[in-house]
């Protein structure tokens, strides 16, 4: 199988291509919204605020009374949660920050600028038509559209949400995401290590980042490097889950079954990708199951996962999907060994520079752990330091 190697986004778009979101929706309490994908748009029944309201503590008044040294007739006191009586003129109302400024006002003095005494009110400072006023619907007009379907509910996004007085939200059902990690050596934390044998990481690191995605997650542990086991976990994932995902034995080894299983119950797609780490993608279909095949050296299924499994797995969950966020950012290395592949190199901002992990291999998971972001190198690219490079944070790879 010797096909020309595939450019990142060439790979990220036939991946895109064949992710089918999920069709079936189901209404979720806007306390148990967080991390799900909106099926529906939410639309604000209200005006946010409701009213004009006081942005400060103070003085509501009409700036056509004021007059330097004239002071204003105190006549009422508006606390937020309160509607106060229209102005009259020449007189002025004590108001507290989120109150409705009453009819006939149209200006609110800091209280810091005026002085009170015994029902009246001296402004210091000429106030300006329309100051420390919150205009109603400046947040939201009534009828507007706050959130769109695709759009995943983080903390902000319930809060607009909840602002709007929604109770409940119309969601994709959850991504059921079927795990398992192929290996003979591989051993789960807990038990003894065996000469040879090595603890399971990918499990905890691939595991947490489909939960950090808002997949159901089954995890199906350790399968040890054998055909028939492989197929036999392959079945058994494919029928419960939307999408099977595994580490490991997806090389050209003669311990690499993954492929051949997959071969067995539905059909395979293998990339190679031009990328550093991480060079074999492999996408297939089980009956109407997706299968995801990842490379087994930690770094390169951390990378694979951020870089292909993540915008897979979100388009898959009904997300809206649009292409990491990569930063310039300069360098404080330099890298004068020009790569045949994009190269992905685990860093950190230290002092508004990026400085690099000295151990960059495959194998290297404190790497990850270290690292705050990704430098993307081009293919063929130097750095001299102080030139800037793309830094992907790690955040875009993440959740
Ligand atoms: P493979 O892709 O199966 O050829 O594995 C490549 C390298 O990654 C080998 O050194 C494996 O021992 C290691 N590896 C595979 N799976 C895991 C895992 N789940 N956790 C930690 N290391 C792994
Ligand atoms: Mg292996």
């Amino acid at each position: 199988m010797h096909e020309p190697l595939l450019t990142l986004d060439q790979a990220v778009e036939r991946l895109l291509a064949a992710a089918e979101p999920v069709r079936a929706r189901e209404t979720v309490a806007l306390a148990d919204g967080l991390g799900r994908v909106l099926a529906a748009p939410v639309v604000s029944p209200v005006a946010v605020p409701p009213l004009d309201n006081a942005a400060m503590d103070g003085y509501a008044l009409r700036t056509s009374d004021w007059a330097a040294g004239r002071p204003l007739k105190l006549s009422q006191r508006i606390q937020a949660g309160q509607v106060g009586a229209a102005l009259q003129p020449g007189e002025a109302a004590r108001i507290f920050t989120g109150a409705p400024v009453p009819a006939g006002a149209d200006a609110v003095a800091m209280q810091e600028d005026c002085e009170a005494q015994e029902g009246w009110v001296l402004i210091k400072r000429p106030p300006q038509p329309g100051e420390h006023i919150r205009r109603a619907g400046e947040d939201i007009a009534a009828g507007q559209t706050v959130l769109t379907a695709g759009e995943r509910l983080t903390a902000a996004r319930l809060g607009v949400a909840a602002s709007t007085g929604a109770t409940a939200l119309t969601v994709h059902r959850r991504l059921r995401v079927a795990v398992f990690f192929t290996g003979d050596e591989l051993v789960p934390p807990g038990r003894p290590l065996a000469p040879g044998q090595i603890y399971n990481s990918n499990r905890a690191v691939l595991t947490a980042l489909l939960q950090g995605l808002g997949a159901e997650v089954e995890d199906l542990g350790e399968v040890p490097d054998d055909l028939e086991a492989t197929v036999a976990t392959l079945r058994a994932a494919s029928a419960r889950a939307d999408v099977v995902l595994t580490s490991g034995g997806v090389s050209v080894g003669e311990a690499d079954y993954v492929r051949a299983a997959v071969e067995r119950l539905g059909r395979i797609e293998f990339w190679r990708v031009a990328m550093k780490p991480g060079k074999p993608l492999t996408y297939g279909r089980l009956g109407a199951t997706d299968f995801l095949g990842l490379p087994g050296n930690p770094v390169s299924a951390f990378v694979v996962f951020g870089l292909f499994v993540r915008p897979f797995l979100l388009r898959r969950m009904g997300a809206a999907v649009r292409p990491p966020l990569r930063l310039p950012v300069p360098a404080g290395f330099a890298w004068d060994r020009p790569g045949n592949r994009r190269e992905f190199l685990r860093a950190r901002i230290e002092e508004g520079r990026a400085v690099l992990y000295p151990n960059q291999s495959s194998g290297v998971l404190t790497s990850v752990a270290w690292a705050e972001g990704l430098i993307d190198l081009d293919i063929g690219r130097t750095v001299a330091p102080g030139e800037l490079v793309p830094f992907i944070p790690m955040s875009e790879l993440l959740v």
